[in-house]
């Protein structure tokens, strides 16, 4: 039992080897970051590039892998989170994969201690710095797809930055139910100009992409584009004048502000689940790193207390 373990632990560190420094060829990472500085250049902008084959399912993040794995050097750390948690299987498996093929780099689970985070479906809700990176893996990157199904069409939408269809779809929303219904992928006007599907980010982290004082980057791994947002550039959800954009309530039916079960906090984004044993509702801060982090400061400011 011991050698077969001995034997396989040996194997693995040889196939860690022979990997290149963030796995993709030097090639390859170089055209990611060619692209990544148009994107930067031209804000909003989606910039095709040839997405290389992963050993992971497209869809599984790819795209945010190959941007991270292009970027990264030994002197960063890295945060990975999935719907704001770093200990879902995503998170997981592709920050253990990212260790595997970066020799040298550090990881973390606290947002004020990485260089680099990539996340899915969330922004933290700590307020990034101009020395971090934001990577968001994204499925859908084009927000005229619900509307044009020709990629050639959408492209000349996009450039004559015409986007009464999408304006149109989202007032039939408030006709039908009184409200724009769209809870992700909000169609985010970035610079004045192209609107972007910002990921499936909740209409919660929508704000955070204006004026952001880090790098915001986005890529899709199946679809094969990158885009940005770069750091103090104007993003504006759409919205009609009388109908502003709004985030989520997270107000009971008494119009009080629900809490955090576990750190009691009243102005982060919260999920809902069912307590098993009793079965009624409980909400918890998405973001576990400033779940923590709050209830560290409760604890801290106790002891300062007592
Ligand atoms: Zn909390």
């Amino acid at each position: 039992m011991f050698n077969q373990t001995f034997s396989a632990d040996t194997q693995f560190r040889k196939a860690s080897a022979e990997y290149n420094f963030g796995f993709l060829d030097e090639y390859a990472k170089k055209e990611v970051r060619r692209s990544v500085l148009k994107a930067i250049a031209i804000p909003g902008y989606q910039v095709p590039y040839s997405s290389r084959e992963m050993p992971m399912g497209r869809g599984f993040g790819t795209g945010g892998l190959q941007l991270t794995l292009s970027l990264i050097g030994k002197k960063d750390t890295l945060k990975v989170i999935d719907q704001g948690s770093d200990d879902s299987v995503n998170a997981v498996n592709l920050r253990s994969f990212i260790e595997m093929t970066c020799p040298g780099i550090d990881t973390t689970t606290k947002v004020s201690e990485a260089t680099l985070i990539q996340s899915r479906h969330r922004i933290p809700e700590r307020e990034l710095r101009e020395d971090q990176i934001l990577v968001l893996q994204v499925p859908y990157p084009d927000a005229l797809v619900v509307v044009e199904p020709s990629e050639d069409k959408r492209k000349i939408m996009h450039g004559e930055a015409d986007y009464s269809r999408l304006l149109v779809k989202l007032y039939e929303d408030i006709v039908k139910f009184n409200e724009i219904t769209i809870s992700h992928r909000y169609p985010t006007r970035i610079n004045g100009h192209y609107v972007i599907d910002p990921s499936p980010i909740p209409r919660w982290d929508v704000p955070k992409l204006n004026n952001s004082k880090s790098l915001i980057l986005l890529g899709a791994g199946r679809e094969k584009k990158i885009y940005a947002v770069p750091p103090y550039t104007l993003a504006e959800p759409l919205e009609f004048d009388d109908i502003p954009f709004r985030v989520e309530s997270f107000n009971d039916s008494t119009g009080k502000r629900r809490t955090c079960w576990r750190c009691g906090c009243d102005h982060s984004f919260l999920d809902e689940f069912i307590d098993a044993q009793t079965g009624d509702k409980r909400y918890q801060c998405s973001d576990s790193d400033y779940c923590d982090e709050q209830i560290k400061s409760q604890v801290n400011n106790q002891e300062l207390e007592g």
